[in-house]
């Protein structure tokens, strides 16, 4: 029998350095291709988590908004890519076209903030990350996988946050 249910985890971050540790996990993880979406209000806490990811990942970069640039671009020791885009002030879905992400996929993995700007555009596998603030330090998580790959990553997940929220 089909199982349609999408694959899920919740859980409830308590500070903005467990957010950043759970990402972690998720970054030691990442590979060329993967794409994970950063759904919250301005404040819920989807930099911080990139931070996180970022560190685990290997990055060498400072990770910041990526504010008047839309894209960033990590490297760690290997010279490999990670790509921090915020579609927060794109203008149009033109613009948004003219980000290119697949030539952005090929090379490695993307973050991206305010997907929900460019859900059109973005591939239909993906990792699904919605952050929605409770109270000052507490922040609701909900992940979801879409996609056999993102299966796994969900999995990195659910074991990064086990026992916690
Ligand atoms: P966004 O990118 O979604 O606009 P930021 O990550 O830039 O949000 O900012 C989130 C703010 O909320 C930071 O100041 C962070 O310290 C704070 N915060 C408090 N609690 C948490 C938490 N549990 N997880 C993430 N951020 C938190
Ligand atoms: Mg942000």
């Amino acid at each position: 029998m089909q199982n349609l249910e999408v694959p899920r985890v919740d859980f409830l971050s308590r500070s903005p350095e467990q957010t950043r540790r759970i990402g972690q996990y998720l970054g030691a993880a990442l590979q060329t291709g993967d794409v994970i979406c950063l759904q919250g209000d301005l404040g819920a806490g989807k930099t911080t988590f990139v931070q996180g990811i970022a560190q685990g990942w290997g990055s060498r970069d400072w990770v910041s908004s990526p504010t008047f640039m839309i894209v960033n671009v990590y490297r760690n020791e290997d010279e490999n890519q990670l790509f921090h885009l915020d579609t927060y002030r794109l203008e149009s879905t033109l613009e948004a076209e003219e980000l290119d992400l697949q030539t952005m996929q090929a090379q490695g993995a993307l973050l991206i903030e305010w997907p929900e700007r460019m859900e059109r555009l973005i591939p239909r596998e993906r990792l699904w990350v919605k952050i929605e603030h409770v109270n000052q330090e507490e922040r609701r998580m909900e992940v979801t996988s879409h996609g056999k790959r993102y299966d796994n990553l969900l999995e990195v997940l659910r074991r990064a946050t086990y026992g916690v929220g």
